[in-house]
């Protein structure tokens, strides 16, 4: 039951029930009131709750050891883990750097990147291009990559100011081009940053694969990839792609690169990766990126929580399991299905303007007008609404009203990937069932 006196906050008050215990893609609270998990939490839980094999090789780690410094041992679920991480992610990638979230991987992968350009002589790049919207963090260093505004304005004079451009948004476009011009005109304004920039004071360019809570699944033009990674290329800017989010099989591969194939020069990876069972992240990067920087003197970085062995037990253990149930093709296949799906609903709600994701990563968006997508009235707190109907019938849903960093509410809905056909169909029925009360609420 909710208690109304608590000595936590987090960004408000929280109203919320008490969670007693989760099971598969449900959560239960202590009334007993069964949640559909819709958005894995943050879209954390990609193996669903209390799965029992992961449990027990934490437990067995639990037995033997909990905590042993890095400095000071080595370790198998470490060493284990980051063997397993570098046999599912692409060829090239292959050195791993342990973490404990999202906001931690991103800024460890900046700093490789500054480390590894002193290293080459290439002190004068310090910049970091990331786009706008996107979501990298709430830590200082992340929070200057992050392009929303409500989130940096009361820290602005805190921040560097890095560059930023414009997030693929193609479907807010309304030009005579075809998709895949359209990626290309989002990706030359890389190329034309570099340049305003001045090349040699680029190290990076940091991007979201497909955009998370910053612009709700947005998939770019296939072309935006391949000539990104070219730009990347004729400049020397390394190309980082923070996919905390997409990462650990949340799209359909283990990394969303792998659509694209793309090999990025280092990957941060977080959510899935402990997938809520650890606070655990990770950078994966090149060998040719890392040696340099250890064969110097070392990575001048670290945290004193990075690859401890119950964390990483816990995270062989989801790695194993994603391995093992298939599970990385199970949401590919399970996202097919949310998918059409959600495209069906556009039939029935003329205020759904916009579907889209890839895998089991997945959004909607509302509009007052589909022809010219502008977004709902802000007044009728769409994305805040929706988000209670869905609750109050026991569908968690995550959302956000950011689209350009402004407006727009989207909707995240991304189920842990062990859901099946027949849960798919539950939840669609209660988040119909939740649509129909705001459109009635809403008047629309
Ligand atoms: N990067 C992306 C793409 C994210 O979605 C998030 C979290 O939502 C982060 C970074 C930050 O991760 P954390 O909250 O674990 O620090």
């Amino acid at each position: 039951m909710t208690d109304a006196r608590s000595y936590l906050f987090y960004q408000s008050r929280n109203p919320r029930p008490f969670l007693d215990r989760g099971e598969g893609i449900y959560l239960i609270d202590e009334a007993g009131k069964r949640y559909i998990d819709g958005s894995s939490g943050a879209m954390v839980s990609n193996i669903g709750h209390s799965n029992p094999r992961v449990l027990d090789k934490i437990k067995t780690q639990m037995d033997k050891a909990t905590f042993g410094y890095r400095l000071h041992f080595r370790t198998h679920p470490s060493e284990d883990l980051a063997a397993k991480t570098v046999a599912m992610t692409p060829e090239g990638l292959d050195r791993v750097f342990f973490v404990s979230g999202g906001s931690e991987a991103v800024e460890s992968a900046v700093k490789l990147a500054r480390q590894y350009a002193l290293t080459q002589g290439q002190g004068t790049r310090y910049k970091v291009i990331s786009r706008f919207p996107s979501y990298h963090g709430s830590t200082f260093g992340a929070l200057e990559l992050t392009g929303y505004d409500p989130l940096r304005k009361p820290f602005v004079p805190m921040l560097a100011a890095m560059p930023k451009i414009a997030a693929p948004t193609t479907y807010l476009d309304r030009d005579n081009l075809t998709e895949e011009a359209r990626g290309l005109k989002y990706a030359e304004m890389l190329r034309d940053k570099i340049l305003e920039e001045g090349p040699d004071t680029v190290l990076a360019f940091l991007m979201e694969p497909i955009g998370g809570a910053s612009t709700g699944a947005l998939v770019a033009p296939d072309s935006y990839y391949a000539r990104v990674r070219e730009i990347c290329d004729e400049f020397g800017v390394l190309l980082i792609y923070d996919e905390v989010m997409t990462g650990a099989g949340r799209t359909g591969k283990f990394l969303a690169a792998e659509h694209w194939d793309i090999t990025p020069d280092i990957v941060a990876m977080s959510k899935g990766f402990g997938a809520g069972y650890a606070p655990l992240g990770a950078i994966v990067a090149r060998a040719a990126l890392v040696e340099p920087v250890l064969d110097a003197g070392g990575f001048l970085h670290g945290f004193t929580y990075a690859g401890n062995p119950l964390a990483c037990s816990a995270g062989l253990a989801v790695l194993e399991e994603l391995e093992e149930q298939g599970l990385i093709a199970h949401a590919a296949a399970m996202g097919d299905v949310l998918m059409r799906e959600l495209r069906a609903l556009m039939d029935n709600y003329p205020f759904i303007g916009d579907v889209r994701g890839k895998g089991l990563l997945t959004a909607f968006e509302f509009v007052a007008n589909r022809e010219t997508m502008e977004p709902l009235p802000k007044e009728l707190d769409a994305h805040a609404r929706l988000v209670e109907l869905a609750y109050e019938r026991g569908l968690i849903i995550y959302s956000r009203r950011t689209r350009g960093g402004t407006s727009g509410d989207h909707f995240l809905i991304a189920p842990p990937l062990i859901i099946s056909e027949a849960q798919i169909g539950e939840m669609m029925s209660i988040l119909r069932d939740a649509l129909d009360a705001f459109a009635a609420e809403a008047g629309l």
